[in-house]
């Protein structure tokens, strides 16, 4: 049955394939977002689609529509990004959320939120399972993000608790593909753009922390496939259990791309997590999900979007690690 369907946060790295994916079939979106840390051209190409429409607005502020599903996807996800400022990101998890849960109560819409593997802060379980509550560092750097999720996390158990809001959370682990910001500083967009443009690759501490990346396409089927699955609110993990080093990812893109970088050590960030990998078994089992795309081949259609872009095209919202 065709949808009316919000996405905010529409025209972001993630977003903006949502919004592709659920134009093409056939659903109402609109794309709603304030362009923090994307661009318009990532959406340009849906503009002239009838099913398509596209609203300038920042989910601080309220807002009165009538939709049907949100995706709440609006928040800066590189660590650069949200760390420009971090109020503001906490604003936006925490005021944007209430403002849609507001938009979902009012219409009796079903919302999924996008949140993060990042609640689980710098894990000491290993894989990560939805029942660990979690190490964060509430007085550090990454904090005004992984606090501002929790709380948007707690927002929709609350709402759908006190209001029966139809709610749906989702854990989203690192996630890559094309469309990443080229500048975001996050790793695999930095590794990427540093490998084409003959630039070293920057490893932050000696490489050893893990990152287990999913690709972009496989995240939109199980988020999609989350908000249309009934009687489960999650909250459910979803990325690729395959774990790797930041310097066997460095290598990697070596590989695929052909370039000449060599890797040079960079300082560690603070609370930078050691280790992490889902657990998901509770995808598998609610939502018949897993990932399909491997890394290599994730990261070849990756390097390939890089390299159909102009750098120039990109404005930088975050100075640089380096
Ligand atoms: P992104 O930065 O490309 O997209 C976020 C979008 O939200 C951008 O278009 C930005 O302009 C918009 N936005 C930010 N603040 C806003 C506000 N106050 N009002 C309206 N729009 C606003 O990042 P992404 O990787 O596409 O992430 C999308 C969502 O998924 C985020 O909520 C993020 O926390 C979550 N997530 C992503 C990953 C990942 O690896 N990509 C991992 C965990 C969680
Ligand atoms: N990282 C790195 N070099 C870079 C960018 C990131 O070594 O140029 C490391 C970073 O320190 C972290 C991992 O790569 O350990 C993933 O970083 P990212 O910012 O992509 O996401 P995170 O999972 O930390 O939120």
């Amino acid at each position: 049955m065709i949808q009316r369907i919000l996405v905010t946060g529409g025209a972001g790295f993630l977003g903006s394939h949502l919004c592709e994916r659920l134009v093409n079939d056939g659903h109402d979106v609109i794309c709603l977002d304030n362009f923090f840390t994307s661009q318009k051209t990532n959406v340009v190409h849906l503009l002239d689609r009838p099913n398509f429409e596209l609203i300038r607005h920042d989910i601080t502020l309220p807002i009165f529509l009538e939709v049907d599903q949100i995706y709440n996807m609006a928040c800066p996800a590189a660590p650069g990004h949200y760390q420009y400022n971090p109020i503001k990101t906490i604003k936006t998890s925490v005021l944007g959320s209430i403002n849609m849960l507001g938009v979902a109560k009012r219409c009796g819409a079903r919302i999924l939120q996008a949140s993060t593997s990042e609640v689980y802060g710098d894990p000491e379980v290993h894989p990560q399972v939805e029942s660990y509550r979690g190490s964060v560092n509430p007085i550090g750097l990454r904090a005004c993000y992984d606090e501002g999720k929790r709380v948007a996390e707690t927002l929709f158990m609350d709402y759908h608790r006190s209001n029966n809001v139809d709610v749906r959370i989702v854990r989203i682990f690192n996630t890559y593909g094309p469309r990443m910001h080229p500048y975001d500083g996050r790793v695999v967009s930095n590794f990427i753009r540093q490998a084409l443009v003959g630039e070293n690759i920057t490893i932050f501490g000696d490489g050893k922390q893990t990152r287990s990346f999913c690709y972009r396409d496989d995240l939109c089927d199980a988020i999609i496939g989350m908000m249309n699955v009934d009687d489960f609110v999650g909250p459910v993990n979803i990325g690729n259990p395959v774990e790797f080093t930041i310097r066997e990812l460095a290598e990697e893109v070596i590989r695929i791309s052909g370039a000449k970088s060599k890797l040079v050590e960079r300082p560690l960030p603070s609370d930078d997590p050691t280790r992490r990998r889902p657990d998901i078994s509770l995808a598998k089992e609610k939502l018949g999900w897993e990932p399909k795309v491997p890394l290599a081949e994730g990261l070849q259609r990756t390097i390939e979007w890089f390299q159909s872009i102009n750098l120039d095209d990109y404005r930088a919202p975050t100075p640089n690690y380096v």
